[in-house]
């Protein structure tokens, strides 16, 4: 065995180079960490094809907090993230997240509300008068309000955020190795070592899955059946004739969303859960922004009758088959296993809070900041789902 260190993160993407910092950055840790990641340029990865969201509009207790501490970590990532004198630069634009609802949907944004509020998000409720006095752009027409979150809501740039998280990690001694993890071993209910794609075994004390859509192979290697698959997402950005100001990202009733992306917009639509196979392809689906999103956008906002559509992408959602939120924490039968999988759309905000979680159980044993048990495999277990209603 050429290498040993104490805790190897396999993949380095948001989440486990967010992992990285938090650990190399807890004075009570002070092991050796690498991270093993195949493609440095995350061509392929979720990361830097991420729509760069954050909120704090969740039907899930642990998902409002975790955002909220994502939100103030990117707020102060000068202090956390600088490297030489040089800070990052996040792009993150606080321009809000506005949720819209029919008579249908107005019942559940109303009790979202109530608990965002209670956990200290700012979110507000507007009737369909306020909205257009607020929203001049936005068709009402349809609607019985909407739930509007100005603080601590908007968008970044993921691509920055996951390059600042790895720069400040090799700054404070994290190992970034350039290859493929090939199989995990196990002895006596304990990871020893990972085994790399070029035959080289690296030894260690613990192992953090942070492998994407790939997570659920990795947790094969010890018998962990996780219920994590890739699932394609598509991205369009278009180009509107009419200039539209203070548009925060908007989510229609029928799940389509929005967003300003510099003088341009980009938007998308998750199907329906029966229409959404497993996929890792690339491929662009045109059709899907004629006839679905368009329609619905110029519905919603008669100023999109008149855009020009300028290009699109496709990613993977690490999709959580259970109920659509992280599974975080140890393996029953490996406890020194560790994973924080299944984002479903939502890892990039998660990643501080996720990435100082791992910390806190590498280090302690046990969560000390955000409580986050009710996330861990023994959910799956049992089959106790904690579903997230707001899933975009
Ligand atoms: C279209 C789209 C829009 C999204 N919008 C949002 C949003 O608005 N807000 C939000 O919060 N989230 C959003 N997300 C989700 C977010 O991007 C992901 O949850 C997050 O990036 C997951 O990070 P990760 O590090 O787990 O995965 P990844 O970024 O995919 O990184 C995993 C890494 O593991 C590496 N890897 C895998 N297997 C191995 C192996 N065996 N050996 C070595 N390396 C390995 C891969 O190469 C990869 O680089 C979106 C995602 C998509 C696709």
């Amino acid at each position: 065995m050429s290498r040993k260190f104490d805790v190897v993160i396999v993949g380095g993407g948001v989440i486990g180079s967010s992992a990285a910092y938090f650990l190399a950055a807890e004075e009570a840790f002070g092991g050796s960490i690498a991270v093993v990641e195949r493609d440095p340029t995350y061509a392929e990865a979720a990361t830097p094809r991420s729509a760069g969201g954050i909120r704090q509009q969740f039907s899930t207790p642990e998902n409002v907090l975790i955002s909220s501490f994502g939100a103030s970590f990117i707020k102060s990532a000068a202090e956390y993230l600088t490297v030489a004198g040089e800070a990052p630069s996040l792009q993150f634009h606080e321009g809000g997240y506005l949720f819209l609802a029919t008579g249908a949907g107005l019942r559940t944004l109303i009790a979202n509300q109530q608990l965002q509020h209670q956990l200290g998000a700012e979110t507000r409720l507007l009737t369909p008068n306020e909205l257009a006095a607020t929203f001049p752009w936005l068709n009402c027409s349809d609607l019985a309000g909407g739930s509007f979150g100005p603080r601590n809501e908007g968008w970044l740039d993921p691509y920055s955020l996951l390059q600042a998280f790895r720069r400040k990690a090799r700054s404070l001694g994290v190992t970034y190795i350039q290859e493929e993890v090939a199989g995990i071993n196990v002895s006596q209910n304990r990871v020893t070592s990972v085994s790399l794609r070029s035959g080289e075994t690296i030894g260690c004390g613990a192992v953090i899955n942070c492998g994407g859509i790939n997570a659920w192979r990795i947790a094969a290697w010890i018998g962990l059946d996780l219920p994590v698959r890739p699932r394609k997402r598509l991205v369009y950005v278009f180009d509107c004739r009419e200039e539209l100001t203070d548009v925060p990202l908007t989510i229609d009733p029928t799940g389509v969303w929005v967003r300003p992306e510099g003088a341009n917009f980009v938007c998308g639509v998750s199907p329906e859960e029966a229409n959404d196979p497993d996929s890792t392809d690339f491929e662009l689906d045109y059709s899907l922004f004629e006839e679905v999103i368009w329609p619905t956008l110029a519905h919603r906002v008669p100023a999109f009758e008149a855009i020009k559509l300028i290009r699109a992408w496709a990613g993977h959602y690490d999709y959580n088959t259970l109920d659509q939120n992280v599974i975080i924490g140890t393996a029953p039968h490996v406890p020194n296993f560790l994973m924080a999988n299944g984002f479903s759309g939502h890892g990039l905000q998660q990643s501080p809070a996720i990435g100082r979680a791992l910390s806190e159980l590498v280090t302690f044993g046990e969560y000390r900041t955000l409580d986050l048990r009710r996330f861990g495999y023994d959910r799956v277990l049992n089959g106790q789902a904690i579903r997230e209603a707001n899933v975009v």
